[in-house]
């Protein structure tokens, strides 16, 4: 029987493959709502070429024009934080949560209803609000499961033994554009350097943050959300030609991986179904032909972000909250031009700082989101010139 799906962040890199999916098993799910920022005519696409019910954008002045281009479809729609809530809230089995940034909790932790599985895109709920996002789905009887690669890739291996079992979870990293560059000339480098991912094609936001390795720190974050591992057990390895996505050491030295060619319809396919896989007509994994993986250890001095969300995830409180809401603050700077690369991590790591003590971690998302709007205060007094 078809499942309805409800799409947040439809009209983005994640929700266009997620579309693809959805078009190339018509028959395996039925479009609920597609959910949007601000792009009226890229949702009224997304919501009429899937056959949505309804169609809800985010940006409230948007009504009238939403309106139009869905006149004479029979697709509801609305605009505005309601519009989006009630988007949520509307029946369906599964939600893809693929808002990008913190705009994505309020959203996120409001798909959580019992019975529904949520396929999770939008790291950053667990990295601002985990400990509350997972306790309440817990309470609630809700499944989350990873879409993010790395992630994916971990939630199989790890069924390969018990927690306790597990020495290490690694994730890996492709190394971003610069990867092979040197400190001085990574420092120089613009936003359209910095957003030629050399492996995958992604938003703006989490483009840079695959540029700064901060990407891998939230993943880090994210995992230790997702599978309960604790800092020590959570580790990143660079490694290029991202075929490898997920290993977990177990006590007796042996490693299970993940592997799959770079294609988020893979994980987001995954996600969306579990065990009873979707035949996906996507090229195979032809090792032979690839020949050679090859790994690095990451490169913290060039990357201080990836040290900055290790000693978040350590600190624990409110610290992942903190570095997540300065970075957002500082990567909106720096595509904007008016921050250097290197001051991305300057500036996340002097809010970090400015909080004495970083308590108990938020039991609820409104006192997490309490905790990211000040973050995001003392970031946005560090960016030069610009109020932003
Ligand atoms: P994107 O920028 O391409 O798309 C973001 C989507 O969110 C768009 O549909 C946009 O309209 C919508 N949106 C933005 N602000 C909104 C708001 N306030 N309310 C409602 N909708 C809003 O981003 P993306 O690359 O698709 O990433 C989405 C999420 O998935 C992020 O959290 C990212 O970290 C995560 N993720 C992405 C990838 C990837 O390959 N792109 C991989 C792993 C995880
Ligand atoms: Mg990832």
């Amino acid at each position: 029987m078809a499942r309805s799906l409800t799409i947040l962040g439809a009209t983005g890199s994640i929700g266009r493959s997620t579309a693809e999916v959805v078009l190339a098993h018509r028959d395996e799910f039925h479009v609920e709502a597609v959910v949007g920022g601000s792009n009226v005519q890229a949702l009224a696409d997304k919501a009429k070429s899937l056959g949505a019910r309804f169609a809800a954008l985010a940006d409230e002045g948007a009504n009238a024009e939403l309106k139009d281009a869905l006149a004479g479809t029979g697709i509801g729609c609305g605009a505005g934080r309601s519009a989006v809530l009630e988007a949520v809230d509307r029946p369906s089995d599964i939600v893809l949560a693929a808002i990008s940034g913190t705009a994505g909790l309020e959203p996120t932790h409001a798909a959580l209803k019992p019975g529904r599985r949520i396929a999770l895109a939008n790291k950053e709920s667990l990295v601002c609000a985990g400990t509350a996002f997972m306790a309440d789905a817990r309470r609630r009887g809700v499944e989350v499961v990873p879409v993010d690669s790395e992630h994916n890739a971990l939630d199989h291996a790890l069924t390969a033994g018990h927690n306790r079992n597990v020495e290490k979870a690694v994730i890996t990293a492709s190394g971003g554009p610069f990867r092979t560059w040197p400190r001085e000339r990574i420092a120089a480098a613009g936003a359209r350097e910095a957003s030629a991912h050399p492996i995958w094609s992604m938003g703006s936001k989490i483009n840079i943050d695959s540029a700064t390795l901060m990407n891998k720190g939230l993943e880090l974050i994210e995992a230790h959300h997702l599978f309960g591992l604790e800092a020590e057990r959570l580790d990143v390895l660079v490694h290029p030609e991202a075929i490898i996505h997920g290993l977990v050491q177990w006590t007796d030295g042996a490693l299970t991986a993940g592997l799959a060619l770079p294609d988020m319809k893979v994980p987001i396919a995954n996600a969306m179904r579990g065990a009873e896989r979707i035949p996906m007509n996507l090229p195979r994994l032809d090792l032979a032909a690839i020949g050679r993986l090859t790994f690095e250890r990451a490169d913290e001095l060039r990357f201080p972000c990836l040290a900055l969300a290790r000693a978040a995830l350590k600190a624990g409180g409110a610290a992942p909250t903190i570095l997540n809401a300065a970075n957002e603050i500082a990567v909106e700077a720096y595509m904007a031009g008016h921050i250097g690369f290197y001051a991305i991590s300057e500036i996340v790591e002097e809010v970090c700082s400015s909080f004495s003590g970083t308590g108990n971690a938020p039991a609820t998302v409104a006192e997490a989101l309490a905790v990211d709007g000040e973050a995001r205060d003392r970031a946005r007094r560090l960016v030069p010139g610009k109020r932003l």
